[in-house]
Order: C-alpha cells, then sequence, then structure tokens
C-alpha cells in the first residue's frame, strides 16, 4: 500500500511538467460584425488588434486560451478579418466555419441578435450541424433583459442550445461557458487495460486480406465506447487523444503516395490541408468516425526526387523528419520486393523513434493476383502466401515484433479501411495508463526464473510503475543501479505485453536504484 502511493507520486511528478498534447479547442463562428472578437476578446482577456492586415488578406485565425471552472480550453477566433470585397465574404466564412469544424471540439456560432436572420446565417447553420460537433448559438448584443427574450425568435436555426450574451456587457457569458464545457470531452482520461476479448474481427473476409493480429496477442474491442465506464480511471497530465499524427514511411515507389491518395480519397472523410509544422509542409487531416488522422507533410509524400539516389536519400531523410512529428508511423512495404536493405533501415529508425508502427504490406495484389491456370500469378511464378510472407517480413524486422502488420492495396484500396482502424487502435494504446496497483499485482506474477539472464545480470525489482505514456514508459525501482540487460529487458517486455498488450507501442524501461 505505502509503496503503492510512493510510486504513484513519483508518477504524477513524473508527468508533472508535462502539458497535455492538445487541450480541447472551441471554435467561434460568424458572420461579420456579429461580435466575434468582441467575445474573444472577452473570453481570453487580451486584445488583440486585428486592425493593419493588408487589404484582401486573409488574417489568420487567432488562438487563445480560456481558463473557466479550472479548466483550460483553446479557443479560436475563425472569423478573420474577410475581404473587403462583399462577393468574398460569404466563402470566406465557409472556409473559416470548415476549419472551425475539423478541428475544434464544440462551435460557438454568433449571430447579432438586433438584425435580421440572412442567408449566409442559415446556410452556415447548416453547415456547422452538418459537422456532428458539439453547437451552441450565442445571439449577442442582447444588452438588456428586454432585449434577452428576442433570442427565442433564432430558435428557427434549429439550435438546441441558443443563449443571449452580450459580449459588450460581459451579460451570460458564464453561462454560455458553462454550457460549453460541460460538451466538451472529459478531461485527463486514461484507459485500464482491457481485457481480452473473444472475436476475431472478420470484416475483411476477402482470403489474402484477412486482418492481421499480432502473435500472442489478443486484441481489445476496437470500440471502446462498450468497454464498462468503470475500468476508466482519471490521472493527471494526459488528455484523450483525439487527433493522431500519422507518418506515412518507406523507401521510395513502395505506394506512399498511392497509399495517402487512397486514405485521403475515402468517401467518408472530410480533408483539409492544413498548415504543417515546418515551412512550406502542407499536412492533411482526414476527419471519420469521431477521430482525426493527420498525415503529416503530405506535400513531401508526393513529391518525388529526381534520380534514384537522391530519392532514396530524401526517403529517409524524410521518414526521420517525419516520424518527429508523428504517434503513429505507417511503414510500407513493397510486397512484389520483399524487405531490402533500405527498409529495414527505415523501419529501425521507426523502432528507436518510440513511435507506433504498423507494418503495411503494400501491392499484395500483384503477388496474389493468380493467372488463368488457376496456378500462377500472371507473370508465371506461383502467388505469395501471406503466412509465409509475413514470417519473412517479421524476421527481416525483427525489432518490430510489436508493430500490427495488414497486407493492402494501395492501388486498388484494399484492406485501406483496416489501416485507419488500426492507427486508431495503436494510438490509443500506446497512450494507456496502467495504474502502480495494478502494475505491482501483475509483477507478483511474472515467474522471473524464466528469464533466460546471466546469473549476475539479474536484478531484483521491487515495484514499477509507469512514469509515462506515449510510448509507455516504466520505471523499474530496483536492488541495484545497472542497465537492464538486454535479454531481461526483452523478457520484461514480452511480460508487459502479455498482461497488457500495448499494440504497436514500444515499451521503454528506466531503472532506478531503491534506497
Ligand atoms: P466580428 O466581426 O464578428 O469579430 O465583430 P466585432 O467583435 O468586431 O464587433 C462588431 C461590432 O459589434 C463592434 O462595433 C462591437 O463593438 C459591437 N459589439 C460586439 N458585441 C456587442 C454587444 O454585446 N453589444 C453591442 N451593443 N455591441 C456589440
Ligand atoms: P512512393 O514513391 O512511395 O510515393 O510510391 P507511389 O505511390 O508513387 O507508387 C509507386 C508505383 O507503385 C506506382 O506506379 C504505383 O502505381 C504503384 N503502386 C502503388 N501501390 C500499389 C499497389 O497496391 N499495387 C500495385 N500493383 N501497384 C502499386
Amino acid at each position: 500500500r505505502e509503496l503503492e502511493k510512493v510510486a504513484d507520486e513519483i508518477a504524477l511528478a513524473a508527468n508533472a511538467g508535462r502539458t497535455p498534447d492538445r487541450l480541447p479547442l472551441v471554435a467561434i463562428c460568424g458572420r461579420p460584425n456579429v461580435g466575434k472578437s468582441t467575445l474573444f476578446n472577452r473570453l481570453t482577456g487580451t486584445r488583440r488588434s486585428i486592425v493593419g492586415d493588408e487589404p484582401g488578406i486573409t488574417r489568420d485565425r487567432i488562438y487563445g486560451e480560456v481558463e473557466w471552472a479550472g479548466r483550460n480550453v483553446r479557443l479560436v477566433d475563425t472569423g478573420g478579418v474577410v475581404p473587403d470585397d462583399e462577393a468574398l465574404i460569404p466563402s470566406e466564412i465557409f472556409r473559416q466555419a470548415k476549419v472551425g469544424l475539423e478541428e475544434a471540439d464544440a462551435i460557438i456560432m454568433v449571430i447579432d441578435g438586433r438584425t435580421e436572420i440572412t442567408s449566409p446565417d442559415i446556410e452556415l447553420a447548416r453547415l456547422l450541424q452538418r459537422g456532428g460537433k458539439p453547437l451552441f448559438l450565442a445571439v449577442n448584443k442582447m444588452d438588456t433583459a428586454q432585449l434577452e427574450a428576442g433570442a427565442e425568435n433564432f430558435r428557427t436555426l434549429g439550435f438546441k442550445e441558443v443563449m443571449p450574451i452580450s459580449a459588450e456587457h460581459n451579460s451570460n457569458i458564464g453561462d454560455l461557458l458553462d454550457a460549453v464545457w460541460a460538451a466538451l470531452p472529459p478531461e485527463f482520461v486514461a484507459e485500464e487495460p482491457e481485457e481480452n476479448q473473444e472475436g476475431e474481427d472478420d470484416e475483411f473476409d476477402e482470403d489474402s486480406y484477412g486482418p492481421q493480429s499480432l502473435p500472442g496477442a489478443q486484441e481489445p474491442d476496437e470500440d471502446d465506447e462498450e468497454a464498462p465506464r468503470e475500468r476508466k480511471l482519471r490521472s493527471h497530465g494526459e488528455h484523450v487523444l483525439r487527433e493522431t499524427k500519422v507518418a506515412i514511411i518507406g523507401r521510395p515507389n513502395v505506394g506512399k503516395s498511392t497509399l495517402l491518395n487512397a486514405l485521403t480519397g475515402t468517401e467518408r472523410a472530410i480533408v483539409s490541408p492544413i498548415a504543417g509544422t515546418t515551412r512550406d509542409a502542407v499536412d492533411e487531416v482526414v476527419e471519420r468516425d469521431g477521430h482525426s488522422f493527420r498525415f503529416i507533410d503530405t506535400a513531401g509524400i508526393r513529391r518525388k526526387g529526381k534520380t534514384t539516389e537522391m530519392a532514396e536519400k530524401l526517403s529517409v531523410i524524410m521518414s526521420r523528419k517525419h516520424l518527429e512529428d508523428a504517434d503513429v508511423a505507417l511503414l510500407i512495404i513493397d510486397a512484389t520486393e520483399g524487405v531490402t536493405a533500405l527498409d529495414a533501415n527505415i523501419g529501425g529508425y521507426a523502432h528507436e523513434s518510440g513511435r507506433s508502427v504498423i507494418i503495411l504490406v503494400n501491392k499484395w495484389d500483384a503477388v496474389t493476383k493468380v493467372g488463368p491456370d488457376g496456378l500462377t500469378l500472371y507473370d508465371g511464378k506461383p502467388p505469395a502466401d501471406r503466412k509465409a510472407y509475413e514470417e519473412q517480413v517479421r524476421h527481416a524486422l525483427k525489432y518490430l515484433d510489436y508493430a500490427p502488420l495488414i497486407f493492402i492495396s494501395a492501388l486498388e484500396e484494399l484492406n485501406v479501411e483496416e489501416v485507419f482502424k488500426k492507427t486508431q487502435l495503436v494510438a490509443r494504446e500506446r497512450r494507456k495508463r496502467i495504474s502502480t496497483g495494478n502494475m505491482n499485482r501483475f509483477l507478483d506474477s511474472v515467474d522471473f526464473q524464466r528469464a533466460s539472464v546471466p546469473m549476475n545480470k539479474r536484478v531484483k525489482i521491487y515495484y514499477m510503475t509507469q512514469a509515462a505514456v506515449a510510448p509507455p514508459t516504466f520505471v523499474l525501482f530496483t536492488d541495484r543501479d545497472v542497465k537492464l540487460h538486454f535479454s531481461y529487458e526483452r523478457f520484461l517486455a514480452n511480460e508487459v505485453r502479455d498482461a497488457f498488450k500495448f499494440i504497436g507501442s514500444p515499451i521503454w524501461f528506466k531503472v532506478k536504484a531503491r534506497n
């Protein structure tokens, strides 16, 4: 008990300096002059000058932070300064609103309560309503109680939540925030490991495209909505992840851009290009089923090297760069060529980066399509066998034994859905947090006699605690201050994985001598 408490405190302290990956984001949308900036300034307490923009040029979206009821939220004023040209105004509002739709966790549409509803208001409302995010209509400029009553007239716009406010006079702002905050995703949610769940997911019954599971690992249900609530726990330091940053990596011609096109071109995807973290980089965000996938540097992926040698060098540099910004790496292998030295090289960087990895064996169509004789490929070779093929790949990429492997055809868009599902799964797995209590029950259950480690390299582990997520990092409190022997670490990682899965993610250990 006492030890658990201490260990939890250490874990907390380790997390104290971490800021959550991403605060929830609330977007403010609306026509010009309804009072968006006034509201924004009111909430953030800042006075951002919005004058002085060059004519005809849209001001960037303005971000700020609001603390209310003990919780910080990011705010974006999507209004910007719209072009002087009246005709451009509606399209500009829609462009801005769309950005709000993609990014935000909740949206406040502001309307001027002293004016009539206009058709851009109606169109904007419809656009927002299609997005399925929590929506609030702030009827602004309701400076007096008398005027407030009039807010009800705006219900015709179809919003459930209609609030009269006065941004300028600071009235009802607290009520608006209370309502918006209540609709935001819960703060700091971490998950307990889910129990083993039976049932292979057999959505892809086509012979050679069945979903692959990790050897020895059963996957938790993809849909954690079903998971009993009491198995979730609140903890400090992490915010529930809703955007997953994805790097598509691999050597030239394995099919990176083809896959990107397949992923961003699916029917259910809303895609929006946004500026990436580095100059000239463009990321594309795909919003599906309430989860955003941000593909890093899509412009870079689509750009091709001039010469083979140049392209190969560039592919390594880009892979490494993209890994830096990513949560999950999709490592693409060309099935027609198998794992090459360059693939292994890039795979090694992925492993070391601490990112979660999914191995995609692409062009599977090209090695399985049977010719007219029913026995051989069109080019006369026998078609590849999935199981044998996977073994070869796993052998060549041993260190990535935790990475799920999927056979796909980017060109024929086969099994591409599975890529989204697995990405979401591994993104969730890498942020899982195991309580120190569970960790120590686990530790008690491990039979360390089975570890094949030289006697003099053995350390006694008194207890262990998860100090970080993404990747899951464990601190071992031991009797001696020595680096863990390679095979001991591997043994322990396998045991942790058997118990808690962490599908797709490397597991890191740190040793601390206790005394
Ligand atoms: P935006 O273009 O939507 O960002 O609108 P602004 O915030 O620039 O506001 C447009 C005009 O409405 C300004 O002159 C504000 O002073 C005025 N305004 C904003 N909020 C209120 C309010 O609550 N009551 C009144 N009477 N005027 C307001
Ligand atoms: P990148 O250099 O990694 O971005 O590769 P590309 O996406 O440009 O693809 C290289 C070549 O492989 C192109 O000729 C593609 O048409 C082809 N290709 C990509 N994916 C597949 C696939 O799934 N099956 C087949 N048969 N060819 C593919």
